[in-house]
């Protein structure tokens, strides 16, 4: 097999200006593909992008905001001007605001489903019908094992997180025969700005839980995504595949 299996595609990747979607991105450019690198901050973009040209490849930033519709539309027409096309989305940007249930206020429920869920949503409506002209595309949308266990204080992420389960069945249901698939990448517990923001005793309490008895890597989220990318999930739609270090099994 080629060691460049993706060299003439194109993939586009949400939060790509840090953590998980930066090694996504980074992941899938050493496999040869074109990137897109959407997120709101055009200064990490271009980090990003100067990274993923070191692997020989072209990347293109594409700053956005995935609470914005207008945002989303601008943002898909630009992409296809400098990239000619999108073969793969990867809807990983995510955000949290953390509160139980019996304090959270509207507005920290509307921002984590509108960026987390819909902003996915918008984003996929407007890059599928490509796909489909294409007769090819994968989708790989970043859930959470919390979507999966629940999480108290997380209500509203894991209401999103598991929204983007049931999306990514549905659609993976609706494009098969196209030969687009659509699956969901559930991390657990990664070293990332969205964890570092716990103290090291919450860290360590997190740690003790996970079998694996480490917190994982965004390169270890990113390889799976690239899996499912790559020849090796041709035949895998609709699945969620856990990279948890077995804190989810
Ligand atoms: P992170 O370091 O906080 O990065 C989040 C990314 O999302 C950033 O690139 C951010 O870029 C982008 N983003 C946030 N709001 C956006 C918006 N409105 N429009 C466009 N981009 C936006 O988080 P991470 O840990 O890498 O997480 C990546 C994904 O994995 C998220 O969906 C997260 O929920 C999921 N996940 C993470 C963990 C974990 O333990 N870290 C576990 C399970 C699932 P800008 O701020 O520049 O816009």
């Amino acid at each position: 097999m080629s060691d460049r299996p993706l060299a003439g595609r194109v993939s586009l990747i949400t939060g790509a200006s840090r953590g998980i979607g930066r090694a996504v991105a980074l992941d899938l450019a050493r496999r040869g593909s074109t990137v897109v690198l959407a997120a709101r901050t055009a200064a990490a973009l271009e980090e990003t992008a100067a990274l993923c040209r070191g692997e020989g490849v072209e990347a293109h930033p594409l700053p956005l905001d995935l609470g914005d519709p207008a945002s989303i539309e601008a943002g898909v027409k630009a992409a296809l001007a400098a990239a000619g096309k999108i073969d793969h989305l990867v809807n990983n940007a995510g955000v949290t605001a953390d509160g139980l249930v019996l304090r959270m206020r509207r507005d920290a429920w509307d921002k984590v489903i509108g960026t987390n869920l819909t902003g996915a949503f918008d984003l996929t409506r407007a890059v599928l019908p490509g796909m489909v002209r294409a007769r090819y595309g994968r989708v790989v949308n970043i859930s959470s094992v919390v979507a999966l266990m629940g999480n108290p204080g997380q209500a509203n992420y894991c209401a999103a997180k598991a929204g983007l389960i049931g999306l990514t069945k549905s659609l993976a249901r609706e494009v098969a025969s196209r030969q687009i698939t659509v699956n969901a990448v559930a991390p657990g517990f990664i070293d990332t700005d969205m964890t570092r923001a716990l103290n090291d005793e919450q860290r360590a309490a997190m740690a003790s839980q996970i079998p694996l008895g480490r917190i994982g890597r965004p390169e270890e989220v990113a390889a799976a995504v690239a899996f499912l990318i790559g020849p090796g999930g041709d035949y895998i739609t609709g699945s969620v595949l856990n990279v948890s270090g077995g804190l989810y099994m």
